[in-house]
């Protein structure tokens, strides 16, 4: 069975569900079991988990687009039943069920009066991540700020030593930002923040992670490249600050970074890689601003 998702639906009105025949105690079973979580993959996991007994299937994804969400349990089948999850006008994504034999009529009933038990804790997640995304996002710059950078960076360093891959890092800190602010305005300043940013980012991949770390520091961290590939990128991005001109009011203003590159090491902490970025940074400070320092 193949072809366009359904949708499913769950409409609130006045605190009545309207959904279809509840199969009463396998619903307050997998319930309880979905109450356990916030994330995302794990819902899917308990959820496909439940209904094993009742709707037998080989594998289960679920995509949800707002997240760039997309994972599989078990493995993937020819026969497949296919869901668009909303609440309310809200989308919750798309989740797939498959097995080598046909669904049949029924369990697609029973399976569609299941999938409502998914629908507010899916609600709850979505709901959550944003406000995790929310915390983790600087207003001004639009990137991820300290805080994120701790709990992404440890995660990203881990990844990379784990899988045997290249990480590196970016530390760019704008040149004489403080005489900015003292010749134009604070307000001037935070301008040039945000297009320094907008900046870093149209010169990145969508990969690429980047967080305001500082003041007017910025790093970049790069999963799968090498010392010499962070370089092109670093270079990339000093040239495109040097060669942007902001107009504020009726005054035309010129920016440029120093910028520091190193790659991780299999001894390193979170702590002892950034410290290497920013020494190298410093390095192009005392070598003139303007340029691109290696670490290593
Ligand atoms: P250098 O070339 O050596 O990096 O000089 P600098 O002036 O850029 O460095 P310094 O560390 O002396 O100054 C950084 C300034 O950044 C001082 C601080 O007032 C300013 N700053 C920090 N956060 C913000 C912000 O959110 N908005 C604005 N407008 N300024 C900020
Ligand atoms: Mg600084
Ligand atoms: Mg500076």
């Amino acid at each position: 069975m193949k072809g366009k998702p359904s949708n499913l639906a769950i409409v609130s009105k006045n605190n009545t569900l309207t959904s279809t025949k509840p199969d009463k105690l396998h619903q307050h079973n997998i319930t309880n079991a979905l109450q356990t979580t916030l994330e995302f993959d794990q819902l899917i996991t308990i959820f496909s988990d439940k209904i094993q007994d009742l709707i037998p299937h080989d594998g289960c994804i679920y995509r949800n687009d707002e997240f760039n969400l997309d994972f599989t349990t078990g493995k993937e089948a020819h026969h497949s039943c296919n869901y668009n999850l909303t609440i309310e006008n809200k989308q919750l994504g798309n989740i797939k069920l498959m097995r080598r034999s046909r669904f049949q009529h029924q369990e697609l009933q029973l399976l569609e009066t299941l999938l409502c038990c998914l629908i507010y804790p899916l609600n709850n997640a979505s709901l959550f991540k944003q406000a995790v995304n929310q915390a983790h996002t600087d207003p001004l710059t639009q990137t991820n700020n300290r805080a994120a950078f701790n709990s992404i960076g440890t995660r990203e360093i881990n990844l990379a030593l784990r899988n045997g891959e290249y990480l590196s890092a970016i530390f760019l800190d704008i040149d004489h930002f403080k005489s900015i602010n003292d010749n134009y305005g604070h307000a001037c300043g935070d301008i040039v923040l945000a297009t320094t940013s907008k900046i870093i980012r149209k010169c990145a991949r969508n990969s690429d992670l980047v967080f305001r770390y500082g003041g007017e520091e910025f790093v970049l961290l790069l999963s799968n490249t090498d010392l010499s590939g962070a370089q092109l990128l670093a270079e990339r991005i000093r040239k495109e600050i040097s060669l942007h001109t902001l107009a504020i009011d009726m005054e035309t203003i010129k920016i440029t970074a120093s910028l520091g590159v190193t790659t991780l090491r299999v001894t390193d902490s979170l702590e002892t890689f950034i410290q290497r970025a920013d020494k190298a940074m410093y390095l192009a400070k005392s070598q003139g601003r303007n340029q691109v320092n290696l670490g290593n």
